[in-house]
């Protein structure tokens, strides 16, 4: 068997196409551009060009995006005082805020994401966009979760009753995936595995999954061998490595042995990573009706 590709760039550029009408609509309706303003901290290239593909994707869609930077050498105060300058609209109109991780070690990355108040918060990682998650009445949902959720329902895989095992259980990805795909409803219903690096035998884990989401970090460390066949592989990592001479991007998943064992694949990349993308546009649009009392969705 060869598995279907899970095509995030084509599904992301549709989910941009009508986000680029709502975006139209708002600004008939509103006289002005919803507006995303972004804290780069740091040259990280990778978080560099993260940035500049939500900056780009924003444009596409019709979002106003500001990036603004500091210095890798910002001390914690310094950060939490901008957010707040930022959210108290010193910098403009601002209908989403978020701050690019990772952080500066030095930096406490929960004082400055706390600073972020949840209106504004498109990326959901504030407690109280975390506990409305929790509870099964979301308003931000992180955006790679969200994503990956979105890319299994536009394929049509069935999650009621099915066994999801997520490998990796971050605040970012994994823990809010757990808790979408567990939930009543459309995508969700699933009985769901959350698996982490104190995991027992993971690969007899992966093997029981008819959804598999590998969100680690690590190249290679789900094989073709840990995949039940006919099941849905979702690749969340992202990982830099030097092969045949030349620099990559591969995930977490073996994809050339997984591929012929799985029912549905997502590469890397062009899997998951627009999606996260497309995903915060969409917070961002909402954010933006939310404050001036609109939620057509
Ligand atoms: P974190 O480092 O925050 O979390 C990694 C998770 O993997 C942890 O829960 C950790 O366990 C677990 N883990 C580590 N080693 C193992 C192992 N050997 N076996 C099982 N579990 C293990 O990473 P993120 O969640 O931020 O990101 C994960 C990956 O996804 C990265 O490659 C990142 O680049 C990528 N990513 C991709 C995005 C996209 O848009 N495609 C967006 C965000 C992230 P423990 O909790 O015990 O430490």
């Amino acid at each position: 068997m060869t598995a279907r590709i899970l095509d995030g760039r084509g599904l992301a550029e549709s989910i941009e196409n009508s986000l680029r009408d709502e975006a139209a609509t708002f600004v008939d309706m509103f006289k002005r551009r919803p507006r995303l303003v972004v804290v780069l901290v740091g040259d990280l290239p990778a978080s560099g060009s993260y940035v500049a593909s939500k900056e780009r994707a924003a444009g596409r869609v019709g979002i106003d995006a500001e990036v603004i930077r500091m210095p890798a050498s910002a001390a914690t105060a310094e950060l939490v005082a901008l957010v707040r300058a930022i959210a108290a609209g010193d910098r403009g109109t601002v209908d989403g805020l978020l701050v690019q991780l990772p952080l500066p070690e030095h930096v406490d990355a929960v004082a400055v994401l706390d600073a972020v108040p949840p209106h504004l918060d498109v990326d959901g990682f504030h407690p109280e966009n975390a506990g409305l998650l929790s509870q099964g009445r979301p308003r931000f949902i992180p955006c790679t979760a969200a994503g990956v959720q979105r890319m299994i329902l536009d394929a049509g895989i069935s999650t009621a009753g099915r066994h999801a095992v997520i490998v990796g259980r971050s605040d970012i990805v994994g823990r809010p995936l757990a808790l979408l795909l567990s939930a009543k409803g459309p995508g969700g219903d699933a009985t769901v595995t959350l698996c982490h690096s104190r995991s027992d035998d993971l690969a007899d884990h992966c093997r029981r999954a008819d959804i598999l989401v590998a969100a680690v970090g690590r190249p290679g460390l789900v094989t073709g061998d840990m995949v039940k066949p006919g099941a849905a592989v979702i690749d969340v990592g992202i990982n830099r490595v030097e092969r045949d001479g030349a620099s990559r991007l591969v995930g977490d998943v073996d994809f050339d042995a997984a591929k012929e064992r799985a029912g549905w694949i997502s590469p890397v990349p062009g899997g998951v990573g627009p999606l996260t993308v497309a995903m915060l546009l969409a917070n961002t649009l909402l954010a933006a009706e939310l404050s001036v009392g609109k939620n057509p969705r």
